[in-house]
């Protein structure tokens, strides 16, 4: 593929004309000098138009790949083209894992950190807080490099690419460790409203899917350290699943991570979607909501009454927990949250007012959208969530003054006019 056309759902067709395909950060340098209006573009799996620009598109596939583990710091620095699904296996070779991932492995790294983009646990912070330094061509093309600590780091890291493009980036590590995944179903939905800091908290990692089906929660993955105690035979009125399950009840499992309580490494058990599982055009719509997670249960019940306005466009819906951080554009900065996480058909005209009446619902719990989804919600309803926007708007100014990295999404959202 010559030029990126389309988003990874193919709903969004790029205004831009061309993409380059740099294969060193000095070539990379060279494009970002000469170009009037650029955007860097990752795996393409945003369902908005937060990649999209009337100018270039950069893609940095070409990069030459860069894994370096300094065991001394337990840091490894990589290139940002790279996926999770290149980086993970040879971590794990090398005896390191990230603290937690996202349900596909897909993603490059990049991409996902400059989203917020997150997977589940109590006290796992989004995975963009695995950030230790970042390298960025600015609009100059200066080579910047900010590290934790640096006074524009925190809004660097979650920087939706409108500070610049990032080409390489520091990431913690921790000691490899082995994960088993227990699936529950048919929970009881009061007993999870009722419980849910400590139903959440069960598990190294856990997540809920449902169809918000009345007075049951259809399912609960839960991912459990290995050494940690065998998991119960019920769960808040679920029973463990006796064959592997896919997330949308009764589908096929095929591409899911192993199950059944089957030991296996971080990396084939915190995704949900095995390395090499996700096809290369999804056809679905995404859209997920924060909340402080002190309103779990509250927006549950606000989510339950408007339920069957969701059914004529709802495939699944998810629902997992991230720890409170400190980067300024973070959905979850500075509370523990909840995501309410919805894959929708792709049917437009379906999946509008099933939108609207979720963010109507959710409105009482000042919900910030997920950057990367689908929402409707106007940028006044959720900016002012973002104690830190105008520090990241002069940020922004600062690394951009000509307006090379903006487009309409950033424009509408995020920075202004
Ligand atoms: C099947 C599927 C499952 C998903 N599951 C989850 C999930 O579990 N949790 C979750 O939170 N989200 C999830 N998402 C959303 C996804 O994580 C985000 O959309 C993420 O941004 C995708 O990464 P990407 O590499 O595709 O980035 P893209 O969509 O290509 O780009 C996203 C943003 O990153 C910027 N960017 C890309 N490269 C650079 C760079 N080099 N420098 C600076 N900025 C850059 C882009 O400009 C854009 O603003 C899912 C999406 C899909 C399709």
């Amino acid at each position: 593929m010559n030029r990126i056309t389309h988003n990874w759902a193919e709903h969004i067709a790029f205004a831009a004309a061309h993409t380059h395909f740099p294969r060193t950060v000095a070539e990379l340098q060279d494009t970002v000098r000469t170009a009037t209006r650029l955007r860097p573009i990752g795996a393409r799996h945003s369902f908005n138009d937060i990649a999209d620009t009337p100018g270039g598109i950069v893609s940095l596939r070409a990069l030459e790949r860069r894994i370096e583990i300094d065991t001394a710091s337990r840091t490894v620095t990589v290139d940002a083209g790279i996926t999770y699904a290149q980086l993970c296996p040879v971590l794990d070779r090398a005896g390191w894992a990230l603290f937690n991932l996202g349900s596909i492995p897909d993603f490059t790294i990049v991409g996902a950190v400059a989203t917020a983009t997150h997977g589940s646990g109590n006290t796992n912070r989004n995975l963009a807080a695995s950030v230790a330094a970042l390298e960025f061509v600015d609009a100059t093309g200066a080579l910047v490099r900010l590290a934790r600590g640096d006074a524009d780091f925190g809004g660097a890291v979650v920087g939706l690419g409108a500070l610049g493009i990032v080409t390489t980036l520091t990431l913690d590590l921790v000691p490899r460790f082995e994960v088993r995944q227990t699936v529950y179903h048919g929970l009881d939905f009061e007993r999870v409203v009722g419980a849910f800091d400590a139903l959440m908290g069960s598990a190294y990692s856990v997540s809920l899917f449902t169809h918000w089906n009345g007075a049951r929660v259809d399912q609960a993955w839960l991912k459990s350290l290995a050494d940690a105690p065998p998991p119960p035979a019920e769960f808040f009125g679920g029973r463990a699943a006796p064959a592997e399950s896919s997330p949308v009840m009764g589908r096929d499992p095929a591409g899911t991570t192993g199950q059944l309580g089957v030991v296996g490494p971080w990396y084939d058990r915190l995704t949900h979607a095995r390395i090499g599982a996700i096809p290369e055009i999804g056809y679905e719509y995404q859209s997920e909501y924060f909340v402080a997670r002190h309103h779990a249960g509250a927006a549950m019940r606000a989510i339950h009454a408007i339920e069957t306005q969701l059914h004529p466009a709802l495939v699944v819906a998810e629902i997992r927990t991230i720890a409170a951080d400190d980067l300024w554009l973070s959905v979850n900065y500075g509370e523990d949250s909840v995501g309410f996480h919805f894959s929708w058909l792709r049917d437009w005209a379906a999946v509008q007012p099933a939108l609207a009446a979720l963010e109507a619902a959710l409105a009482p719990f000042a919900p910030r959208p997920h950057w990367g989804k689908l929402f409707l919600l106007p940028p006044e309803a959720f900016l002012p969530r973002y104690p830190r926007l105008a520090d990241f708007r002069a940020l922004a100014r600062r690394h951009d003054p000509s307006g090379k990295f903006r487009n309409a999404f950033l424009e509408h959202n995020v920075l202004g006019p």
